[in-house]
């Protein structure tokens, strides 16, 4: 049975039982501020008292332009064209559809094929799973899914999670450009591959194929926007801009549902008509209040440069996880960028009988929150990717709790072939 929340506060969330658990997983690596950050709650509640809600093709909203505004400053290239909607799953069915739309404007419908990275995860709704490598939530929903027959994936080489430049365009080749609509990618991959960085060069390869060939290349920055790799996008590692960026966890930071997608001058020029009217949207799209919401967040991101924090609380992270891995026969490796990190745990039953499930509860029962990745027995991770303000002593206090979590599964020891 799971704990019932009493509150929260910082790093720490509280059960009705009083029982306190560090936050390592920031609820689902979406709590980026921490909890309860009363310069943004305070602003919800004047926003509450003022208008929680205007529909969209009625009214604009002071919150929603100066967050807009706020995006597209902060954005890499000539992202300036954003749309609004509530989770991370519908930015994603929107950048779906606007590669769609665009396609079929210009008399392409047969452009229809869109490429993502197998693993890779972008959203439960029935467009977003189907275009998503993962085949543990893909489970006995084909039939849902029937219409995403075509959608090719980049399988992993053996022993790498890494697709390479040669695999996307052995892909793409596959496909034939003239077939496909986008191209979709975490540049920082996140529950399903466990923090799986994409190598800059293939983006920035990725980007001279779309090109080329007159596909969108779509980065799903859901996860990895709004600094938790340590830049404001996990775009900017390798220096691209994308057609289409969508955003979601990083915005609302667990205080209101709000995602956005963003759209290139040349995205909007072909959609050939305002983005809102051509792909319609959702009744609580932007409403005053979670833009409200959205727009306390993005200005405390700025306002404390919450990005250049992640990047150095990401180090002394990095080093206290590397350091856990030298005692604990469990841990394969340590990957991620930034605060998006995780363990890869070891499917060999010799060195670890159990599952990374196994490791979030014996964490939860030290008083930590991790969140279980990896899509498969062989893929096994566990996400660690606290709140991007976390201080040092925060997390050198996640690590004793982790350390305890992995002394329980088995006793520390040396690793002998730790390479
Ligand atoms: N894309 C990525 C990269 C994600 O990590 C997630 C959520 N884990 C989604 C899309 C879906 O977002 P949501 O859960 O808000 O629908």
């Amino acid at each position: 049975m799971l704990p019932v929340v009493s509150h929260a506060t910082g790093v720490y969330v509280y059960d009705q039982e009083g029982l306190e658990y560090l936050d390592g997983c920031s609820g689902a690596i979406n709590v980026n501020l921490g909890h309860s950050v009363p310069e943004v709650t305070s602003r919800m509640h004047e926003q509450i008292d003022r208008a929680c809600y205007a529909y969209r093709t009625q009214f604009r909203s002071q919150p929603l332009m100066r967050l807009t505004e706020l995006l597209v400053e902060l954005a890499p290239g000539d992202l300036k064209h954003v749309e609004y909607c509530n989770s991370g799953s519908e930015a994603i069915e929107m950048a779906l559809r606007l590669a769609t739309l665009i396609h079929a404007r210009a008399y392409r419908p047969f452009k229809c094929t869109v490429l993502t990275e197998e693993p890779s995860y972008h959203g439960m709704t029935a467009g977003a799973l189907g275009a998503s490598g993962h085949p543990l939530r893909r489970q006995n929903l084909t039939p849902l899914l029937a219409n995403q027959a075509t959608v090719s994936r980049v399988r992993p080489k053996h022993g790498s999670l890494r697709a390479g430049v040669h695999d996307w365009e052995a892909a793409i080749e596959r496909i034939g450009p003239a077939n496909l609509s986008a191209v979709m990618i975490e540049p920082v991959g996140g529950a399903s591959s466990g923090a799986v960085p994409t190598a800059p060069e293939t983006l920035r390869r990725l980007r001279e194929l779309a090109d080329q060939h007159q596909f969108l290349l779509i980065a799903d920055e859901v996860m990895s926007g709004l600094g938790r790799t340590g830049r404001w996008f996990g775009c900017e590692h390798a220096g691209i801009t994308p057609d289409v960026m969508v955003l979601g966890k990083g915005i609302s930071a667990g205080f209101a549902p709000i995602a956005a997608l963003l759209a290139s001058d040349k995205v909007a020029d072909a959609a050939g008509q305002p983005l809102g009217t051509l792909l319609f949207g959702h009744t609580m799209a932007g409403t005053p209040l979670s833009a409200a919401a959205g727009l306390a967040v993005v200005e405390y991101l700025k306002a404390h440069d919450v990005p250049a924090h992640a990047a150095e609380a990401g180090e002394h992270l990095h080093e206290l996880l590397q350091g856990l891995r030298q005692r604990h026969r469990v841990i394969s490796d340590v990957r991620g960028v930034g605060m998006q990190m995780a363990l890869g745990v070891h499917s060999d039953a010799s060195r670890f009988p159990g599952t990374s499930l196994d490791l979030v509860e014996a964490a939860r029962r030290e008083g930590l929150l991790l969140y279980p990745s990896g899509v498969s027995p062989a893929l096994e991770s566990v996400m660690v990717a606290p709140p991007l303000v976390s201080t040092d002593t925060e997390l050198d206090e996640l690590a004793v709790r982790l350390d305890r979590a992995l002394t329980r599964l088995s006793p520390a020891a040396p690793v002998a072939d730790a390479s």
